[in-house]
């Protein structure tokens, strides 16, 4: 949702919903898939916005799932299983052919931060609206800490990196040509994926040494992860729970092995723990330049039904269900805005100009 021109959001996307427009129109692919990463905790205030702009104001998520809820027919999680699953010859007869509605949709909610507890769940519960929560393996133990990549850019923010932390070089990726903080961050992170998950710990030690610890962050609700008390609770509270690798590296740039242990060891460390099936999943970072068809196979090996991405648009098959798009909801995303993107106008606008 990020490419949005300044014409089609605070013009052309303002007309269509005034008008009614984008009500008529009836998405393609069967399902439209929304995706959160959680809601700005109360009492936290953002002083920066590359991070927290995933996130959404309580009072704009109410509005959005009231205009879903009026718009579109939410389905539940396990709807859409049975959907995508129709076509497996040893599914269950009594489930094949199960159609969804027009204009379906199903939310979903990438990372498991705490806040998608505290903040999040009680507005699904009072809106009566279900969820697919996709997290991370790190939910399955006591102390799950912060994503890795979202502790490294305040480390950094706090210090930069000295000679002693500095990865080598990757000839295969350029530096960035004009080295914002955000870039450099990113291109860390890129370095920072082709390590395996050990190394990488190892590695995150000694920049919060150098850094200075941020774990003591303003707000544990905005940063922390859900531990394993909490994931039961939000399962419990009948929420779906779906996965996210084990560590949420760039897949792409892991070793097939590396890439196989996040994607397979995720769904059964996560099963064990929740003692439950765990049937979906979301490719981390979700877009082109972080995963590409080795990972598809790897998520179907490692027997999801289906795998989501981040993005709105891939390829050509648009019935692959390890292909299953989404829009992106951000902090800036008007609810017009809102409306196109989930009518697949905005994709098919896309497509049309080439972008
Ligand atoms: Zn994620």
């Amino acid at each position: 949702m990020r490419l949005v021109s300044p014409l089609l959001k605070h013009a052309v996307y303002p007309a269509l919903h005034r008008s009614g427009c984008l009500d008529r129109i009836t998405p393609t692919g069967g399902c439209s898939v929304v995706n959160y990463h959680g809601v700005i905790p109360a009492n936290y205030s953002s002083d920066d916005i590359f991070l927290d702009g995933n996130l959404v104001r309580p009072d704009i998520f109410r509005q959005q799932l009231q205009f879903l809820k009026s718009h579109y027919h939410i389905v539940h999680p396990d709807h859409f299983r049975a959907w995508v699953e129709q076509d497996k010859p040893e599914h269950d007869k009594r489930e094949q052919g199960k159609q969804l509605p027009p204009r379906s949709v199903l939310i979903t909610c990438d990372d498991g931060l705490v806040n998608t507890l505290t903040d999040m769940l009680p507005i699904l519960q009072s809106e009566g609206v279900p969820c697919l929560f996709l997290v991370t393996a790190a939910s399955c133990s006591d102390n799950p800490g912060m994503l890795w990549y979202e502790e490294l850019y305040q480390l950094m923010r706090a210090k930069p990196l000295g000679p002693d932390q500095q990865l080598p070089p990757d000839e295969t990726e350029p530096s960035p040509s004009s080295p914002s903080f955000q870039a450099q961050w990113w291109s860390t992170v890129r370095k920072a994926s082709r390590l395996d998950a050990k190394t990488r710990t190892a590695w995150m030690n000694k920049v919060r040494d150098h850094c200075g610890n941020t774990r003591a962050l303003r707000s544990e609700k905005r940063w922390r992860l859900l531990n394993i008390a909490e994931l039961k609770q939000l399962a419990g509270a009948g929420m779906s729970i779906g996965a996210h690798t084990l560590t949420h590296p760039v897949l792409s740039l892991c070793s097939e092995e590396e890439a196989r242990r996040e994607i397979q060891e995720s769904k059964i460390n996560m099963e064990h723990a929740l003692g439950t099936p765990v049937w979906a999943f979301a490719y981390p970072f979700g877009n082109p330049s972080t995963m590409g068809d080795r990972e598809l196979r790897l998520a179907r090996e490692a027997g999801y039904a289906c795998a989501f991405l981040n993005v709105e648009q891939w390829g050509s098959d648009r019935s692959n269900p390890f292909t299953i798009p989404r829009t992106h909801v951000t902090s800036d995303t008007t609810l017009p805005e809102f409306a196109a993107h989930l009518s697949g106008l905005h994709a098919r606008l896309q497509r049309a100009v080439g972008a």
